[in-house]
């Protein structure tokens, strides 16, 4: 993202302590005495797990992305009738902002968890906060007036990443089309209704989906996955220094705003800022997904930004590209198909250096 008040692609998301087996739990030990299901690794859209065996189309689908834009975005039906070997943590429902802010909390943790020590330092105690606007899609990194810095997501992309995780999870498991009704039906309002929302409207999800323990873990993973791109990339903004309050330098003082009562700092990001942001979200995001899988955990990969950017494609061609659009992701952050090729450019990077 471009800029933002200082902003980018975010999610988060929330986990709660009603789920003991959660993605985002970063402890290691005994693996908790939880259910289990069976998942397909194209599902993941990502590289096999070790050990899993991949069907031959599941290897066809991952054996690389696909032409800038080509991202497994909605569902495929032939996916959700692969076979499989491997088994991941049923996970439990994520349900309102609190259970996000929380769950998004525990991603970056994690994402942390797996950075280098020097930049792990360097964001170790920043907090997440949520800005309470449901009317407003935006993520950014910032500082406030005494020079603490934060990551901030607001109500609204909190909302729209639940909406994504959920459709999407149904599609990948139901051969459903979802996640083209929900986008379809909130779009339009989203880039021309300042008060519009993107909360999953209740008529999306077939009833008899609705309920299915292995469709609301899905959504779970995917979650997790959108999450720990978004704050990934708005953490990468402090610790590769961009912000200022994370590394040392002294506070850019660029735009100003209110943000839960309190004065905030947000620069505005060039391009090539966002670009390094991007990048380093990715990368770690899959040594995330790398270490994930190897405690036999949900792997993420760099579906989690591809669901989100195919969303805020969506929204750009939906609001025109205006000048006064006015969603404020999409005044702030590069265009996502730029930013997709910035994705599909790290990931590739990283799996020629990361075989196996
Ligand atoms: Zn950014």
């Amino acid at each position: 993202m471009t800029s933002l008040r200082h902003g980018c692609p975010a999610a988060l998301a929330a986990l709660a302590s009603v789920v003991a087996l959660t993605a985002c739990d970063d402890s290691s030990g005994p693996p908790p005495a939880t259910p289990y299901r069976s998942y397909t690794a194209a599902q993941q859209g990502g590289q096999p797990q070790p050990g899993q065996a991949v069907a031959p189309q599941a290897q066809a689908a991952n054996a690389g992305p696909g032409p800038i834009g080509a991202l497994a975005v909605g569902n495929n039906v032939q996916q959700s009738t692969m076979t499989t070997t491997s088994t991941t943590p049923l996970l439990g429902p994520l349900m309102g902002t609190q259970m996000w802010q929380q769950e998004t909390s525990a991603v970056l943790n994690e994402q942390r968890s797996n950075l280098s020590p020097e930049n792990q330092a360097r964001v170790k105690d920043i907090p997440f906060v949520v800005d309470n606007k449901p009317n407003e899609i935006n993520a950014y990194a910032g500082c406030d007036t005494k020079g603490q810095p934060f990551i901030v997501g607001t109500q609204g992309i909190l909302e729209a990443i639940d909406a994504i995780s959920q459709t999407v999870a149904t599609d990948d498991l139901y051969g459903t089309q979802t996640y083209a009704a929900y986008t379809a039906q909130v779009m339009p309002g989203l880039a021309h209704d300042k008060n519009a929302r993107a909360a999953l409207p209740l008529n999306i999800i077939p009833l008899q989906y609705l309920a299915q323990p292995a469709r609301i873990s899905h959504a779970h993973e995917l979650f997790d996955e959108i999450v720990a791109f978004t704050f990934g990339h708005e953490m990468a903004h402090h610790y590769l220094g961009h912000t200022g309050c994370a590394h040392g330098q002294p506070i850019p003082l660029m735009n100003a705003g209110a943000l839960n009562g309190l004065l905030t700092v947000a620069p505005a990001f060039t391009q090539p800022l966002e670009l390094a942001a991007d990048n380093q979200g990715t990368l770690n995001t899959l040594d995330s997904g790398r270490a994930r899988a190897s405690r036999g955990q949900y792997r993420w990969t760099e579906r989690g930004a591809s669901l989100l950017l195919d969303f805020f494609g969506k929204l750009e061609r939906s609001s025109g590209l205006a000048t006064l659009n006015p969603v404020t992701y999409v005044q702030t952050h590069p265009p996502a198909q730029q930013r997709i090729f910035w994705v599909q450019t790290a990931a590739n990077t990283w799996r020629l250096t990361h075989p196996g």
